[in-house]
C-alpha cells in the first residue's frame, strides 16, 4: 500500500518543535552594552539603530609592489596572532593602546600649503611586533592586518598629537558610547 503523500499526517505524527519564544527587546542601555561587548571582541553586532555588523575579519597583506616589502617580514600565520592578540583584547580603550604602541606620530618638517599651515601635518609610522624585532609595516599591512579602517588610527592619532597619551574616554556615558558605536560603523 503507498503510503499517502498527504504530508499532513508525517508533520502529525512528530515531536512538535515548540514556538520560538517572541523575541523581547532589550531596553537600550542593555542592547548598546551588549553590542559594545561584541564589537570589542570584534563579532557581529546589532547597532542600538537595529543594523548588523559583520564580524571583524582581516583583509589580504599589501602587495609585492609595497616598498617596505612587509609580506617578506611578516608570514601569514604572524599575521593571524596579531589579529588575534588584538582582537582577544576585547577593550575599546585598551585596543585604542595597541594601536598606540605600535604607531609613531612624528611632525613633519616642511608642511605649508598654499593657503597655509596643512592639516596633515604628522607623520604616521606603523610597526608590528611578531617576535623580537619591531618591523615596520606599511599602513595597508597594519590595518589590514588588524582588521580595521583608517577612523581608528585617525582616532589614535588625534588623542597622541592632543595629549600625548591615549585616555579612556567617556566609558560609561551613555550618549558618548551610543556615538562611538557609529562612529566605528
Ligand atoms: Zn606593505
Amino acid at each position: 500500500m503507498p503510503r499517502s503523500a498527504e504530508p499532513r499526517e508525517a508533520e502529525d505524527s512528530e515531536p512538535r518543535k515548540p514556538e520560538p519564544a517572541p523575541k523581547r527587546k532589550l531596553p537600550l542601555r542593555r542592547r548598546i552594552d551588549v553590542a559594545k561587548r561584541a564589537r570589542d571582541r570584534g563579532e557581529s553586532y546589532e547597532t542600538p539603530g537595529g543594523k548588523w555588523m559583520p564580524q571583524r575579519e582581516q583583509r589580504p597583506p599589501c602587495t609585492d609592489g609595497c616598498r617596505l616589502k612587509c609580506s617578506q617580514r611578516l608570514s601569514s600565520k604572524d599575521r593571524l596572532e596579531i589579529f588575534q592578540t588584538f582582537w582577544s583584547i576585547a577593550d575599546h580603550a585598551a585596543q585604542w593602546n595597541f594601536i598606540a604602541r605600535n604607531m609613531r606620530v612624528t611632525p613633519k618638517e616642511k608642511c605649508t600649503t598654499v593657503r597655509g599651515e596643512s592639516r596633515r601635518s604628522f607623520t604616521r609610522t606603523y610597526y608590528f611586533q611578531p617576535r623580537t624585532n619591531r618591523e615596520q609595516v606599511c599602513k595597508t599591512m597594519f590595518l589590514n592586518t588588524l582588521g580595521i579602517s583608517n577612523a581608528w588610527v585617525a582616532t589614535v592619532c588625534k588623542k597622541l598629537t592632543l595629549n600625548g597619551f591615549v585616555s579612556d574616554d567617556g566609558r560609561g556615558k551613555i550618549g558618548h558610547r551610543r556615538k562611538k558605536l557609529v562612529e566605528l560603523v
